[in-house]
């Protein structure tokens, strides 16, 4: 029987209710229900209602509170609320150039296992790319005896464009096919809800949780490796655009006609910075210099190598102009430089602070915080792993039945 317009509003304002509630103790270590209400400004019946329909779904539990103080007119303990950790198992996996990296953790967030699953090939067409993300993930889960069958949800990150709320990736430099549907290929291979977003968006997520974004409403990650990628945060929300293709700061031009990019485009930013670009030019401009890694050029700059120290520049140079532009347009509290590889001191150094400066149409105030924040690949896995969390969280509160409250 369909459900009538009015009874339909009146389960969506029920699920909204049950996720405020959720992400408020989400938000914190316990909490009571008198406190949850008092926070969300709602009434101790409709948190009552809402927490026992989480309980049902073994979203959240009760734990017991501090007793009451003996002068207390209350003679009852306090019962908390907590999410229920042990319930849902997740996983986070990031796609690198040569690793797949994988992290499980329970509902709360605690890893229990991780695993780097080597890639024979940094470009994958779909259906290899779907095989060896169920590879990794029974790798990992195996590690703590599990199989893929008790995964209740994997977040997997990827360069590129992704539209995160179709699964489907307009184009990747992992793979060997522009748009593809995931949300019909990893259902063949993956038995648990997948969702694919891009790495970046991720990051910023693992930022606003458990990094330096924690508490800021406005802020800007832009991640540094193969590529460059951007992740907005506005107004306390992971700004997508409207196609899923809002952030390719990586692909902003810095010069007309300029260096070959990856996505086939000339003159965007990472044909400048990323890493590929950088290796690229010292083979460009050397036929003997052979580096395989940043760090390479790194070491031969502070050798005083003039070549790789003249690369190095170029690049913090676009760096700081794209940065400027960065604040001319969103004006930011803070923009976090994400990145695992080693070094990211041409970006960072006084040259190209003083380009950004220069590049800023607001001269009367501070530039926004720039910090640096150096972490590895299971980081980036940790921010799919949350938004695992988020996204099973709101499979689960759907699936209540509409008779539990
Ligand atoms: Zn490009």
């Amino acid at each position: 029987m369909l459900k009538s317009k009015a009874s339909q509003t009146s389960i969506e304002q029920r699920n909204t209710t049950r996720m405020r509630v959720l992400d408020h103790i989400r938000s914190r270590d316990s909490v009571s229900r008198i406190d949850i209400a008092s926070a969300l400004q709602t009434s101790p019946a409709t948190v009552t209602s809402a927490t026992a329909d989480l309980i049902s779904a073994g979203l959240i539990k009760e734990v017991p509170g501090d007793p009451p103080l003996k002068s207390s007119k209350r003679g009852r303990p306090r019962v908390l609320l907590q999410l229920d950790g042990g319930s849902y198992l997740v996983a986070g996996l990031k796609v690198a150039r040569h690793a797949m990296s994988v992290i499980l953790v329970d509902f709360q967030g605690t890893p229990l296992a991780s695993y780097n699953h080597p890639l024979a090939d940094a470009q994958m067409t779909p259906e290899v790319f779907v095989r060896t993300i169920r590879d990794a993930l029974q790798e990992a889960s195996a590690q703590i005896g599990k199989t893929l069958e008790d995964l209740s949800g994997v977040s997997i990150g990827i360069a590129g464009l992704v539209d995160a709320e179709n699964n489907f990736v307009h184009w990747s430099s992992s793979l060997t096919e522009r748009n593809i549907d995931f949300g019909q290929i990893l259902p063949k291979e993956i038995p648990c809800p997948a969702f694919i977003e891009n790495d970046a968006n991720l990051v910023a997520k693992a930022e606003q949780h458990f990094g330096y974004g924690k508490g800021l409403k406005n802020f800007l990650v832009v991640t540094i490796e193969h590529g460059v990628g951007l992740g907005i945060v506005l107004d306390g929300q992971l700004y997508r655009g409207e196609r899923g293709c809002g952030a390719e700061f990586g692909h902003a031009k810095v010069q007309l006609d300029g260096a070959l990019c990856q996505c086939g485009q000339r003159g965007c930013l990472e044909a400048y910075v990323g890493d590929y670009a950088l290796i690229r030019e010292m083979t460009v401009v050397d036929q003997n210099q052979n580096p395989r890694t940043v760090a390479d050029i790194y070491d031969k700059a502070r050798s005083g190598d003039v070549m790789a120290a003249s690369v190095l520049g170029r690049a913090g140079q676009m760096f700081g102009l794209g940065i400027s532009n960065l604040i001319n347009l969103f004006d930011p509290e803070c923009i976090i430089l994400s990145g695992g590889q080693k070094g990211l001191e041409h970006l960072y150094s006084d040259e190209v602070m003083t380009r950004i400066r220069s590049g800023v149409v607001n001269v009367d105030t501070p530039l926004p915080e720039i910090k640096v924040h150096h972490w590895g690949d299971q980081m980036w896995a940790k921010g799919a792993a949350a938004y695992a969390i988020e996204q099973v969280s709101i499979l689960k509160v759907k699936d209540i039945p509409a008779h539990a409250s």
